[in-house]
């Protein structure tokens, strides 16, 4: 079952084309305006319908924890079946984190400890930022660099998460002072869905955007992420340089979510002999 009631084009198409590749069938709803949430049906018993016709369902949906309350009311049911969380409002996106490692993984041939991190854009609301940090956070010698408009700086929890941790961090406003030393630059969109009064429009986001003069002054290994979709953060005449990894990274996506169905389902040999 794909539930997805926010929107999505490469989260809701990778997954369901990696269900193809795996000769998985699948139903699909795309927002809960098609579902009888809109006749007055609690989420509950639309996710207990859902669980009632498949063997797995893999949401998005604007609710924080929902994703986990689908798994726990069916691991209490007689079908427990697994809950991928494809996205939760401004909260988490595991999936994005695990293909952004994977795309690091293979830019920096397994060789992803000791870097810097420049994190770019909307740092308080961006749900695949907050989880990209958790992952990353993971591997050895790993700092990061915030940069974001204040008003969009990194929330009290993941600097909690962060100094607890010992993960060293560092929060700057400086694109320039960054080119040289970051080794990988992470951008992400204002995630203005999330206004409460459209208090994005009165933010400049556009001194942190890369521009194609910027290039020559970033390491020759760098790599420039972006989980997409882009508005004027990077500009498309960046596309070709070696380390625009954002094209290749949303087709990482596509086997990262066939993997991880793969494995859920205990077939992970199926992807290796996959032709
Ligand atoms: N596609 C990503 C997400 O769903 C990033 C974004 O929308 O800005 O979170």
């Amino acid at each position: 079952m794909l539930y997805f009631a926010q929107p999505s084009t490469r989260t809701y198409l990778s997954f369901n084309n990696a269900c193809q590749i795996l000769g998985i069938q699948t139903s699909d709803m795309r927002s809960s305006g098609y579902s009888s949430e809109v006749k007055g049906e609690s989420l509950e018993d639309t996710l207990e319908t859902m669980h009632s016709y498949t063997d797995m369902i893999i949401m998005r949906h604007v609710e924080e924890n929902i994703a986990e309350k689908a798994a726990w009311m069916f691991n209490e049911s007689e079908k427990p079946i697994p809950v991928i969380n494809a996205g939760s409002g401004p909260h988490e996106h595991p999936t994005q984190a695990l293909l952004d490692a994977y795309t690091l993984h293979r830019a920096f041939k397994g060789k992803v400890k000791n870097k810097t991190i420049a994190i770019i854009g909307d740092i308080k609301r961006g749900r695949a930022v907050r989880s990209l940090i958790y992952m990353l956070s993971n591997f050895e010698g790993i700092r990061f660099v915030f940069l974001s408009p204040p008003e969009l700086g990194l929330p009290d929890d993941l600097r909690q998460f962060l100094g607890k941790n010992s993960i060293p961090f560092e929060e700057s406003d400086n694109l320039d002072k960054l080119l040289r030393r970051a080794d990988v630059f992470y951008y992400t969109r204002i995630q203005d869905e999330y206004d409460k009064q459209h208090e994005s429009k009165s933010i400049d986001y556009s001194r942190f955007w890369l521009k194609k003069e910027h290039l020559s002054h970033m390491k020759s290994e760098a790599v420039i992420l972006h989980p997409l979709p882009r508005r004027n953060e990077i500009p498309p005449e960046i596309d070709g340089d070696k380390r625009a990894w954002y094209w290749k990274q949303e087709v990482n996506g596509l086997w990262m979510r066939t993997a991880i169905i793969a494995h859920v389902f205990k077939e992970d040999g199926y992807i290796l002999n996959y032709k």
